[in-house]
Formats: C-alpha cells, sequence, structure tokens
C-alpha cells in the first residue's frame, strides 16, 4: 500500500479541475477582479447556506474574525479593552484577532469531551469587564451554542463564533448553520468562516467571509475591509484592505454545491473510526448525538501521555500514514504571548494554569479524513491503529 497523506490538495481539487479552470477563465477574461459579481453571488450563497442574512467577503479568516469585532466597536456595541472570553485550546487566529481589534481575550478551559469551550466555566472567568464569547467550533464541532447563548443573554454578552473550521456544520439537523436558536434575538451577532485551502470548503488561495444577520454590522465590516470607505475617497474609518478576490470567489462558487457531500463522507469516516479503533491506548473523539453538528474538519485521537502520543505519531509515519497536531502549544504558552505589557492582554490572569489545554496540547493527533480516502485507505488506518503497541 501506498503513502497516506493527512491532506492532499491535488488529490481535493482534482475532481474538479474542469469547473475550476473554466471559473478561473471567465474571471481572467471578464477584466473585473475585486469586488465584482462573483464575490457578490458568493456572498448571498454561503450567507444563505450558513443561515445568516448577510455575507461579507473578506482576505482570510483572521481578518474576518478581526474585522466583525473592530466593527462592534466601531458601532459602540464593544469598546477597546473590553474582555472577550475564548476557549484556551484554540488555533491562536482566534486569540491574535481579539487582540488585534484592541480587545483583550480571556481563556477559558475547554470541555474534555467536546474539546470545545466549556460552558460551565463561563460564569468563573467574567470579570465586569466581560463584554463577550468568541466560541470556536473547533475540530469542525459546533460548541454548545444553545448553553453559550443561554448564559450570553442572561450576562447581556455578545456572542461570535470562529467558524474556520466548521462550514455546513447544523443544529437540530436543521436547514441551517447554527440554527439551535429558538428565537433570534439569541444567534450570534457575527460569525467568521476562512477558507483557506485546507478547511472543509476551501479556496486556491486565502479567502474569508463575516456572515451575520446584521445589516449594519454587515456594512462596517465591509467598509473596514476597504478602507474604511463606502464612497470613493471618503474614508469614514481607518480601515485595512481585505478583501475577497474575484477569482477566489469563483472558485469557492464551483465547490460550494459539493459541500455537503464531502461533510457527509467525513462523517462516514469518523464513524468507521470510532467503530472500529478498539486499542486501549487510544482516546476516539465522541460523535455528537446529532451527527449533523459535526464535520469532521479534523478527526483527533488522544493518548494517555506525550510520550505514547510522539511514539504514535512516529508509528504511523512509518507505517505510511500522514498526522498532524492541532495544536502543539496552546497559545498561552508561545512565545508571542510570552511577554505581554500588563493590560494588553489577560491570557495570563492569576491563575495562569490551562491544565486541561495543555494536557491536550501533549496528547491529541489527528489522523486523515478527508473525502478523498477511499475504503481501503480508512481500513489501513484503522488496521494500523489497532496493532500500535508502546
Ligand atoms: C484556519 C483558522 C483560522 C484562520 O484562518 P486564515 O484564513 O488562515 O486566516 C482561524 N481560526 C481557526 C480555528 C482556524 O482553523
Amino acid at each position: 500500500m501506498g503513502k497516506i497523506a493527512f491532506l492532499d490538495l491535488k488529490q481535493v481539487n482534482a475532481p474538479y479541475m474542469d469547473s475550476l479552470k473554466s471559473a478561473a477563465s471567465a474571471v481572467v477574461e471578464s477584466g473585473w477582479y475585486i469586488r465584482g459579481s462573483y464575490v457578490e453571488r458568493f456572498e448571498k450563497e454561503f450567507a444563505a447556506y450558513s443561515g445568516y442574512a448577510h455575507g461579507v467577503g473578506v482576505g482570510n479568516g483572521l481578518d474576518a474574525l478581526t474585522l466583525m469585532l473592530r466593527a462592534s466597536i466601531e458601532l459602540g456595541r464593544l469598546a477597546p479593552g473590553d474582555e472577550i472570553l475564548v476557549p484556551a485550546n484554540t488555533y491562536i487566529a482566534t486569540v491574535l484577532a481579539v487582540n488585534a481589534a484592541g480587545l483583550v481575550p480571556v481563556l477559558v478551559e475547554p470541555d474534555e469531551k467536546t474539546f470545545n469551550i466549556d460552558p460551565t466555566k463561563l460564569e468563573a472567568a467574567c470579570s465586569p469587564k466581560t463584554r463577550g464569547i468568541l466560541a470556536v467550533n473547533l475540530y469542525g464541532r459546533l460548541a454548545d451554542m444553545p448553553a453559550i447563548w443561554k448564559f450570553a443573554e442572561a450576562r447581556g454578552l455578545l456572542v461570535f463564533e470562529d467558524a474556520a473550521q466548521s462550514h455546513g456544520a447544523r443544529f437540530n439537523s436543521s436547514a441551517q448553520s447554527n440554527a439551535g436558536a429558538k428565537s433570534a434575538a439569541i444567534k450570534s451577532a457575527a460569525v467568521a468562516y476562512s477558507f483557506y485551502p485546507t478547511k472543509n470548503l476551501g479556496a486556491l488561495g486565502d479567502a474569508g467571509m463575516v456572515v451575520t444577520d446584521d445589516e449594519e454590522l454587515a456594512r462596517v465590516v465591509r467598509m473596514l475591509g476597504n478602507y474604511g470607505s463606502e464612497k470613493k475617497y471618503v474614508n469614514r474609518y481607518r480601515g485595512v484592505n481585505s478583501r475577497l478576490d474575484e477569482i477566489q470567489a469563483a472558485f469557492l462558487l464551483a465547490k460550494l454545491p459539493h459541500l455537503d457531500a464531502w461533510n457527509e463522507r467525513r462523517r462516514e469516516i469518523a464513524a468507521r473510526y470510532v467503530r472500529e479503533v478498539c486499542n486501549p491506548l487510544l482516546r476516539l473523539p465522541e460523535i455528537p448525538a446529532d451527527p449533523k453538528e459535526h464535520v469532521w474538519h479534523v478527526f483527533t485521537l488522544r493518548t494517555p501521555d506525550g510520550k505514547t502520543r510522539d511514539a504514535l505519531q512516529k508509528y504511523l509515519e512509518a507505517r505510511g500514514v500522514g498526522t498532524l497536531i492541532f495544536y502543539p502549544i496552546p497559545p498561552h504558552r508561545q512565545q508571542a504571548y510570552a511577554a505581554s505589557p500588563e493590560g494588553d492582554c489577560a491570557l495570563l490572569p492569576e491563575n495562569p494554569k490551562f491544565p486541561i489545554a495543555e494536557s491536550m496540547a501533549e496528547t491529541v493527533i489527528s489522523i486523515p479524513v478527508s473525502q478523498v480516502l477511499t475504503d481501503d485507505e480508512v481500513s489501513e488506518i484503522i488496521g494500523a491503529l489497532n496493532e500500535f503497541v508502546c
């Protein structure tokens, strides 16, 4: 058997080569490359697909996160220095975006079972300066949004989502993503997406989007991503240049119709892993009661300790199976946050330890789960995992 890559983007895009090439040709020949009809169409289609009224294309996922927070400040819904709760085991982009917007990230431990922010730990993380929660749907599983919305509503907090890993995940098998709320009043203020090439819906370069039901917020995000301007050469805000390219929107429009089928194939593979891997050294992730809440951006196992994890990674490498660690160093342990000026960042409050996030960083390992895997490859990976001894 040959090598099984963790994720081979050439393989991911190969079945759609004809439509990707004709999408590219159409844009090249159109003579219109920024803020045109492809972006407009993709914004409409992806916002509707995600269950929100408005979509604003931006340059990447980090900008989507930063600009939805900055727009909330410009509209007076948040103020510089406000504290925002974020999960301690997230990708650093979530935390960087909060800082970049002039807000203060406050880390909250994840739930061992879901890998997502633990709603029972929100209360203890709140201070009088807490104004929002930025939940992350990590590994493709929706965070416990109903519990988070309820907590936020009682406290008067804004809720945002980092959905960079969860395109197409849905509550209550609803036609809408994130439509678990009973009333429109409890829904996230805005949701940030990344279309980085490795994501479940990936562009052929960088791309991102903010979706929201709030027309005013959408308008300000759009201005901020275009130099703070709505009318040419009239600048209302100190904006940035972060726009979704026409060519990326055309690629994404060509790929979007296939996303549900890809996610379904990922669920099938994940279900086989959970059913067929029976090695006592390996703790498998939980399949949510409603499988639609998970789109398995990555399939993440845990080992009893860091030594076993590293041994497993070497072993799988030798068996030709690619793996990755999401993420080996949690944000609060990064050098980027080692010397935070007082008040710049509440990553290290009185209790600087995040034992759950730290233990996850040492013991998680992700195995291939993308839609391109064949049944035989999945069987081979299962066989390898079941034969692993330490
Ligand atoms: C990929 C990712 C981002 C950042 O997206 P980019 O498009 O790379 O800027 C943010 N948050 C999470 C959880 C991600 O996985």
